[in-house]
């Protein structure tokens, strides 16, 4: 990855960012497999072409941060911290990733995270829970007992005073989740990961152009929307997820007209380190290969 330093930002900001990381043939992690296929073969196909700016990188610099500290506290008997570890899945292919903390005693695979106060509002922990539970999966395969897996968040936005305010906001900037595992957890991770791989195989050696699109779910769009106005109004009487419902309203009255909203692909614009050669992105955004 080409790391840019647009503000300027001194040395120290740049070097927290400049970790080589090493691709090796056949591994994929944990958090890689999280993405869609395209995703994941165009960021590690162009990693030395990819550019991100330091500015840009700050709350991973945060998130590193708020690891090294609590990585240095000494663990306890039971407890293994930082474990890497690269599972064979299938045909030489390796899923590999590294949990905060496993404790042996409660059966509980733990990991830090730095989030923003709407994934609590929201409870919003699929990914979370997914990741968990992968390495939950790795650990059982290397003979531990595994129940449980626990997200301990910081929330970097964190407002005092609408905590106090509102008693559905969380109430301290830590929020901790727990998840208990079942057996029919593990046989859907299991299925989850060798399916990733199997798809990952499949696509190892297409051409750019010709990989998957990545699904709505992970290019972050909503989808899109089917807005019901009065002729010649800009605002909308009603606004719907389906056009079925907007062309039952619209038979109501003749003086009704239908407007579609597209929706964005947020994780597109904004999110995705390899969007400059995607050719998705390029079509629909007008992004250019540099
Ligand atoms: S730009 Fe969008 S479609 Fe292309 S790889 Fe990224 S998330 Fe997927």
């Amino acid at each position: 990855m080409l790391i840019t330093n647009k503000l300027n930002l001194p040395k120290p900001f740049v070097s927290a960012v400049e970790r080589e990381y090493e691709y090796k043939d056949k591994q994929y992690s944990v958090t890689t497999i999280l993405k869609d296929v395209r995703e994941t073969l165009l960021t590690r196909r162009h990693n030395d072409e990819i550019e991100q700016d330091v500015a840009d990188m700050i709350w991973l610099i945060f998130g590193t941060a708020v690891h090294s500290v609590l990585e240095n506290s000494k663990e306890e008997n039971t407890e293994f911290k930082e474990e890497h570890f690269a599972e064979e899945v299938f045909d030489g292919y390796k899923l590999s990733g590294q949990a905060d903390l496993f404790n042996a005693e409660t059966k509980t695979v733990t990991d830090y995270k730095t989030c923003s106060a709407w994934k609590v509002v929201y409870d919003d922990w699929e990914d979370y829970r997914k990741q968990l539970l992968m390495y939950a999966w790795a650990f059982r395969k290397m003979g531990f007992e595994v129940e449980k897996g626990q997200i301990v968040a910081v929330i970097k936005d964190h407002s005092k005073t609408k905590a106090k305010v509102d008693n559905t906001y969380p109430q301290y900037p830590v929020y901790t989740k727990q998840f208990d595992f079942s057996i029919k957890d593990f046989e859907e991770i299991e299925k989850f990961i060798l399916e990733k791989f199997k798809e990952i195989k499949k696509y190892e050696n297409t051409e750019d152009t010709e990989l998957p699109i990545c699904s709505e779910e992970a290019r972050w769009n909503d989808g899109d929307k089917y807005a019901v106005k009065k002729k010649g109004n800009k605002r909308a009487l009603r606004v719907y997820d389906t056009l079925q419902e907007a062309e039952e309203h619209l038979k109501q009255d003749e003086n009704l007209e239908l407007e579609i909203r597209k929706g964005e692909d947020r994780k597109c614009l904004e999110y995705c380190s390899c969007c400059k050669f995607c050719n998705y992105y390029q079509e629909n955004y007008g992004g250019k290969v540099e």
